[in-house]
């Protein structure tokens, strides 16, 4: 049994229960949402599963299955003291470590090449070179930003690069990168086998094949049956009964983005006319439009609606009751 198999067998309700979502297309991206208390969390998927910690091993084991995939979304700097996501950024002084310090622009004028800070270019409400007396007007033209100037209002020091520190809003201690603790945040999607899967049904036709299984019944997945013309049909799902002589055949369909469309019922009605099972069942997920289950009582198709793999196999259950 491989790992897609095993991502179809119900032995985590939890991990059915989120898989479903992803499968019915109801999340197509599952991000993070921030908390400044907590940082990052999914509380859409935390609803479906429970609380984080139990999310986060249910995320992991779908993305060791490759059932899901993950991207990194974020990094989160937490408080080591307390272990608050609630962190400011501050920047400091090299030299006394104050984080009370002025960020100024660097100004050139470009005809004179004269270079001071910003503010010692303000002149009513103008920039005017204070070596040349020349008004500024076009950035890149007359003058060029070259780059910040920070003074430290402390010990009165100046430098261009200031050293970053991590203030806690919580606990109000403060940290340095060393001492940090960094938390990866992902986003998490399908992974592209997984779709692979989803458009060839195999997610549902496993736990609907168990289901059949169960019930005592020879079963084939996916399904070859020769029709009256001569042609074979393939079809999902196909259990017998009584040996052999009773067949019951299903088709899956599923659309992620709405309703099923009338094309598998047709789809479905052509190879039941040759094949001529004792019961033809179409499950659909969601479930079919208006015109498609109109199209299915007609032609004697048993249509059954469902959101996701759980819904599919309890109304199956129903059915063959
Ligand atoms: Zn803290
Ligand atoms: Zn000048
Ligand atoms: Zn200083």
């Amino acid at each position: 049994m491989d790992k897609t198999d095993s991502a179809g067998n119900f032995d985590d309700p939890d991990k059915e229960a989120l898989l479903s979502r992803f499968l019915s297309g109801e999340i197509k991206v599952l991000e993070p949402t921030y908390n400044p208390e907590v940082g990052y969390h999914y509380p859409e998927a935390e609803a479906i599963v429970g609380d984080a910690a139990k999310l986060q091993s249910v995320l992991n084991k779908l993305v060791s299955e490759k059932v899901l995939e993950a991207k990194l979304f974020d990094k989160v700097i937490y408080c080591p003291g307390c272990g608050s996501a609630g962190i400011n950024f501050r920047y400091c002084c090299p030299f006394c470590k104050s984080f009370n310090i002025k960020k100024s622009s660097l100004i050139e004028h470009v005809k004179c090449g004269y270079l001071d800070l910003e503010e010692n270019f303000h002149k009513d409400g103008k920039l005017v070179c204070p070596k040349c007396h020349q008004e500024l007007r076009r950035l890149d033209a007359d003058y060029r930003k070259a780059g910040v100037w920070c003074a430290c209002k402390d010990c009165g020091k100046s430098f261009d690069i200031p050293v970053p520190e991590h203030y806690c809003t919580r606990c109000h201690s403060v940290s340095n990168f060393e001492q940090a603790i960094i938390k990866e945040v992902y986003s998490y999607t399908l992974s592209e086998k997984a779709k692979e899967d989803l458009s060839s049904n195999l997610f549902l036709a496993a736990p609907l094949r168990e289901l059949l299984l169960q019930q005592g019944l020879r079963v084939e997945s996916p399904a070859q049956l020769v029709g009256k013309s001569g042609a074979t049909h393939n079809f999902n799902l196909a259990a017998y009964a009584d040996n052999q002589s009773k067949v019951m055949v299903i088709d899956l369909a599923m659309s992620t983005d709405g309703l099923v469309s009338e094309q598998p019922v047709i789809a479905l009605f052509a190879k039941i006319f040759d094949v001529s099972p004792d019961k033809a069942f179409l499950v659909a997920i969601p479930r079919l439009n208006e015109n498609a289950r109109k199209m299915a009582e007609l032609y004697n198709i048993e249509a059954i609606d469902a959101r996701n793999q759980a819904e599919a196999v309890a109304a199956l259950k129903q059915k063959l009751a």
